[in-house]
């Protein structure tokens, strides 16, 4: 099945195939069924399509509009995400296996993102600063130019929305470069870029391989910013290239994330939400609660509690509006996740579910896996500190607040967690001494266009979303105007030639 999306890459305006005339086939997780065959694009396309982008930003209208004429152009694009909602949820599922039902909340969240930074852009002013009556201070900010946008496969057209909603509002142009696994919405997003108006060579779109299309981006002198989601490795050599030129860096890497349940938490919805941040997506979330933190007095009814419904997860392909749990996304990552499954039992970790394939018809092609869920593990082992990025959940106990905040801070990742308790003083508490870049009470997940995302430790560095997202593609520019300008007299006004 071949599917109804754009099948080359935007470079100048121009829908092109690749330099060296390269193609890449891109199949469905669940079934392996071919989807489309799109360019594989070369060191050789970015630099055309970063040069269109440089001119665009350095001549074109673009960055020279009003906040008006962005916010406009901005707004109509969260418009057309709206139009497009199921064709483009559908397409995401297809192309990641994830649930249909995730996919249309993500797109309905991406015109969200759209619509949040229409609004910013028009509202988003400088300051002036309290110096002394003698001069008028301000603090003014301009976009930063060339964004350079590399995104990964779990979120395609999620992340990389986050990185285009507000390097447009900023009056930025981009280059951007979707996961070679999943490209299909970003393709088809560039296209409603166009129809709403953002004009030639501000916003370009090459596909191909980190090594190659992602390295060209970090490493090239006409990108200002480049702004990264993936993983930790490839985190750090996006940063080490992106030194040589001194552009600024944004990374949003993995997580190891704690969801810590307290015995006075509302039990029911806690099971109900350790679930979700468990499997959604098969764990192929940054942000997944992939380390649950049990409370002594608590911790076996709630095990049991978690699989008598975790035993009942229904696996199967994203398009099947029965499936709650989809694939992973390739042969080589289910052998990945497969490998962490082994490596727990050898470190002792008790298995209580799941840990293999699921079986039986419908299950042949696709990249299954089941929900596997762990108890007994202890601080140090591998699996507790290292992202799995599968349907794999380890599920640790602790006695008091103190070794539920020192478990939970055992990792070098730093992205996100939750806190389940009724104490308000504790629940405070905790998220305080957590160092995670966002602390959920009570909940899992959410996040908004309005609020920060990111991670501390090697989660990464920078903020995506909120007002903090803009200033990633912003500069920020000082400019002092002197109200009584006079001659100071201090150099060369004395007695001449004394
Ligand atoms: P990945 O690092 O393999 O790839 C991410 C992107 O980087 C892809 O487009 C890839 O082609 C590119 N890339 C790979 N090597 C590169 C290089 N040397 N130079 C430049 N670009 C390169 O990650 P993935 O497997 O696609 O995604 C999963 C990871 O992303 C997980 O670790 C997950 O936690 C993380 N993630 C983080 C967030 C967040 O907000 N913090 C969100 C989603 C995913």
């Amino acid at each position: 099945m071949l599917v109804s999306a754009p099948k080359r890459m935007l470079i100048d305006g121009e829908w092109t195939l690749a330099e060296g005339g390269g193609e890449r086939e891109i199949s469905n997780p669940g079934t392996g069924e071919v989807l489309a065959s799109v360019p594989e694009g070369t060191r050789g396309d970015v630099r055309r399509a970063v040069a269109a982008a440089r001119r665009a930003f350095d001549e074109g209208p673009w960055p020279r509009s009003t906040v008006q004429e962005r916010s406009r152009v901005i707004y109509r694009v969260s418009e057309l995400l709206e139009r497009e909602r199921d064709a483009l949820a559908e397409l995401e599922t297809l192309d990641t296996g994830k649930t249909l039902a995730e996919s249309v909340i993500d797109m309905q969240d991406i015109a969200g993102v759209f619509r949040y930074y229409a609004a910013l852009a028009a509202t988003h002013g400088g300051e002036t600063n309290p110096v002394g009556a003698e001069a008028l201070s301000l603090t003014t900010y301009e976009p930063i130019g060339v964004a350079g946008m590399i995104a990964p496969w779990n979120y395609p057209l999620l992340q990389v929305s986050w990185k285009m909603a507000p390097a447009l509002a900023a009056g930025c142009t981009f280059v951007a470069k979707p996961s070679e696994l999943t490209p299909l919405t970003t393709l088809k997003v560039a296209e409603l870029l166009e129809e709403a108006g953002v004009p030639e060579g501000v916003a370009n779109v090459v596909l191909g391989a980190g090594a190659e299309v992602g390295a060209e981006l970090s490493e090239s002198p006409d990108v200002d910013v480049v702004s990264f989601t993936g993983g930790v490795e490839s985190g750090r050599k996006v940063a080490r290239s992106a030194v040589e030129s001194v552009k600024r860096v944004a990374l949003e890497l993995g997580g190891k994330n704690p969801n810590i349940v307290f015995a006075d938490a509302d039990f029911e919805t806690a099971v109900d939400y350790a679930l979700n941040a468990a499997f959604m997506h098969a764990g192929q979330v940054c942000s997944a609660g992939s380390r649950l933190l049990v409370e002594d007095g608590l911790h076996d009814d709630f095990v049991e509690a978690l699989l008598a419904r975790a035993r009942n997860i229904k696996v199967g392909p994203g398009m099947d509006p029965e499936t709650e749990m989809g694939p992973v996304i390739s042969a080589g990552h289910r052998e990945k996740v497969e490998g962490y499954i082994r490596l727990a039992r050898e470190e002792g970790a008790e298995l209580r579910l799941g840990g293999g394939r699921p079986e039986g018809e419908g299950f042949e092609d696709g990249f299954f896996l089941e929900p596997t869920v762990f108890t007994g593990v202890e601080p140090g082992m591998r699996v507790v500190r290292e992202e799995i990025f599968g349907p794999v959940l380890t599920v640790e106990r602790f006695g008091d607040e103190e070794e539920a905040v020192r478990r939970a801070n055992d990792t070098s990742y730093g992205l996100a967690g939750a806190v389940w308790t009724r104490d308000i003083g504790r629940a405070r508490r905790v998220a305080r001494a957590l160092r995670l870049g966002t602390v959920w009470v009570n909940d899992f997940h959410p996040y908004y266009p309005e609020a920060p995302w990111g991670g501390y430790k090697e989660s990464g560095q920078g903020r995506e979303l909120g007002v903090a997202g803009l200033h990633e593609y912003l500069e920020t520019k000082h400019v002092c105007v002197n109200l009584d300008p006079k001659p100071s007299g201090w150099f060369g006004a004395g007695e001449e030639g004394a």
